[in-house]
């Protein structure tokens, strides 16, 4: 399908052309031919990236009555940013229309933008719901002539506690208006607002534009919380070129990753949610000038920045939910371009990683963060080109009237070439190798957490845990104790052990108790009621190798199995005779207690 194809005017065409849209996305080309023309509700499930500002933009401009000049359509946003791209999106489609938009938010002063509304007298106004709100309740802005109210990102309006005023505003219309509601998700409270205020919507949903996305490169390094920032140092400092951003959790977090980069001598800026407009817009035009090349951002301080031809994301820690992720690294790899995106991780954002790469079938592989020595190699390399610049500007300087020259070369005359070559790399990257000399190894030695193993049905369950001798019976102390089949040469540590086991038996941590982690097995207790959770885990694996817990004697640490110990594990494991030895262990003891 081309634009062509769609029901929109002659100069919307144009304009689209101009635009540089060759044709429709998947939302605008199921939008547009039932908005364009038609006086119906509609609800669109899309987030960013989908283009589905065009796809409501287009289909509103096809409608609005030029010779008028009162207000006859309200889009709501949750965001200024996302309010002045909508604007900014409109502004280029209208180049051939007159059709005029005003942008209203908090944050800037009210006297400008109702000099806007009054004198502009806009036929469609773009803005946040506290200032639309704040602005009909001065009768500054009028909506009897609205046709239409359009609310882009709902889910997000809802997420930042705008429901309220939202629900307000639309009791501000006319019975006659319509809705046009957009939203990248459709949690409960989104779905009560569609049956309370859209009449029998057309309901559009399009996939995920960025969840196949293939055209991003997705990598991910385990550090240490206190090595974060070390480690964003050394991604950038191995990198050629980037013009990124990187996403915090927190405000806290943006602020002083910016600040530490710029200290570092990476030229990068904040965008959070404690700027005021004026700070933003800098920031935002820096970076939209690469002046800065890396823009470090909370979530919700990024949504609704339109800036598409980044070469990289970087995760400063995973976003709370998947769609965030999708939606940071959906900023890289669009138009055709590869994108790459980084996340660096703690060692316990691992699963909430494993569900990410699940959710969205992508492979995010785990990379190595390239170590000092191997940084220096990069640095020089980089810089080469600038030396070859100052190189041919020195040869080039005249420096025979230079008395200074003269000193300097009696004094050296000696050097040999390589000496000096010596001196000048020395001199030339000393901050850099300083700060590569102090920096801390940021290996983890990784803790081996259980995976659901693939042969997590069948055989080796029969194998495993199977418990068929009546309810195991508790210790003195209520607890029921277990010996476990893995142990630290498997990789495991004390915390990686009670965090899989209460997964894997969903339990809680507190009632894993008295957990002894041996060479190549462990004990631990839990109250008696919780013990069958313990004999009901199925496919745990570490490694190669499928874990089994057994009921054990009740003689504490180093007692061994009630019942029979059925012998190794997987692939031959500890067949060869690396049993536990001494500590009343009794490998054939056979208790098939009561
Ligand atoms: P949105 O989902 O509305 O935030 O749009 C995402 C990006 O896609 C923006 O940079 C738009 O300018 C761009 N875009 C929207 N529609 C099209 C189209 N039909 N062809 C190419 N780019 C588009």
């Amino acid at each position: 399908m081309t634009f062509q194809d769609l029901p929109l005017k002659e100069s919307l065409l144009k304009a689209i052309a101009d635009r540089g849209y060759n044709e429709p996305t998947e939302i605008q080309a199921q939008a547009i031919p039932v908005l364009a023309n038609q006086a119906i509700d509609f609800v669109g499930q899309a987030q960013t990236g989908t283009g589905k500002t065009a796809a409501f933009v287009l289909p509103l401009l096809n409608q609005v009555d030029v010779n008028s000049k009162d207000i006859q359509a309200l889009i709501l946003t949750p965001t200024r940013e996302l309010a002045n791209q909508i604007c900014e999106e409109i502004k280029k489609l209208t180049t051939y229309e007159k059709i005029k938009t005003v942008a209203v938010y908090g944050g800037v002063s009210l006297d400008g933008q109702i000099k806007d509304l009054r004198r502009g007298r806009p036929q469609i106004v773009v803005g946040t719901p506290g200032r639309v709100l704040d602005l009909i309740e001065r009768d500054i802005l009028v909506l009897d002539a609205a046709k239409f109210a359009v609310l882009d990102e709902a889910d997000e309006m809802l997420d930042m506690g705008f429901i309220d005023d939202v629900q307000t505003i639309l009791s501000n219309f006319s019975e006659e208006r319509k809705t046009w509601m957009f939203s990248a998700t459709m949690p409960g409270p989104i779905l009560n607002l569609i049956n309370k205020y859209l009449k029998d919507p057309m309901v559009i949903k399009v996939k995920k534009k960025t969840l196949s996305n293939e055209s991003i490169t997705q990598k991910h390094f385990v550090v240490r919380g206190e090595h974060m920032t070390e480690a964003v140092c050394r991604i950038l400092d191995s990198l050629e070129n980037y013009y990124g951003m990187i996403f915090c959790r927190t405000k806290i977090d943006a602020k002083s990753l910016a600040d530490e980069l710029n200290s570092r001598g990476y030229p990068s800026d904040s965008l959070h949610g404690d700027m005021s407009q004026q700070q933003r817009d800098i920031t935002m035009k820096n970076f939209k000038l690469k002046k800065i090349n890396m823009l470090v951002c909370t979530d919700v301080a990024a949504r609704g920045i339109d800036v598409d031809n980044l070469t990289h994301v970087i995760n400063y820690g995973l976003p709370q939910d998947i769609e965030a992720y999708v939606h940071r690294i959906g900023r890289t790899g669009r138009a055709g371009q590869n994108g790459i995106a980084l996340s660096i991780i703690e060692p316990s954002e691992r699963r909430k990683l494993g569900a990410i790469e699940h959710n969205t079938k992508a492979k995010i592989d785990k990379a190595l963060l390239p170590t000092a020595e191997e940084l220096k190699e990069v640095l020089v390399r980089k810089e080469i080109k600038q030396i070859d610049q100052w190189l041919s500007d020195a040869i080039e300087t005249d420096r025979e009237n230079d008395l200074g020259f003269k000193v300097f070369t009696d004094k050296f005359a000696d050097l040999s070439k390589e000496d000096v070559l010596k001196v000048v790399y020395g001199h030339l990257f000393k901050t850099q190798f300083d700060r590569y000399n102090k920096s801390p190894s940021l290996e983890i030695k990784e803790r081996k957490p259980f995976e659901r193993g693939e042969r997590g049905t069948g055989r080796d369950d029969r194998r495993g845990n199977d418990f068929s001798g009546g309810r195991p019976q508790a210790n003195s102390n209520g607890n029921v104790r277990f010996f476990v089949n893995v142990g630290r040469e498997h990789g495991l540590d004390l915390r990686g052990l009670l965090d899989s086991v209460a997964e894997f038996a969903n339990i809680d941590q507190r009632f894993i108790r008295n957990v002894d982690l041996k060479q190549s097995f462990s004990f631990l207790e839990v109250p008696e009621q919780y013990s069958e959770a313990i004999l009901g885990i199925r496919g745990a694996a570490v490694g190669d190798r499928t874990v089994r817990f057994e009921v054990t004697t009740n003689q504490g640490a180093g007692a061994g199995p009630r019942r029979e110990f059925r012998g190794g594990g997987d692939r031959g494991g500890d067949r060869g005779g690396r049993r536990p030895s001494g500590g009343g262990y009794r490998e054939r003891s056979f208790n098939r207690g009561n």
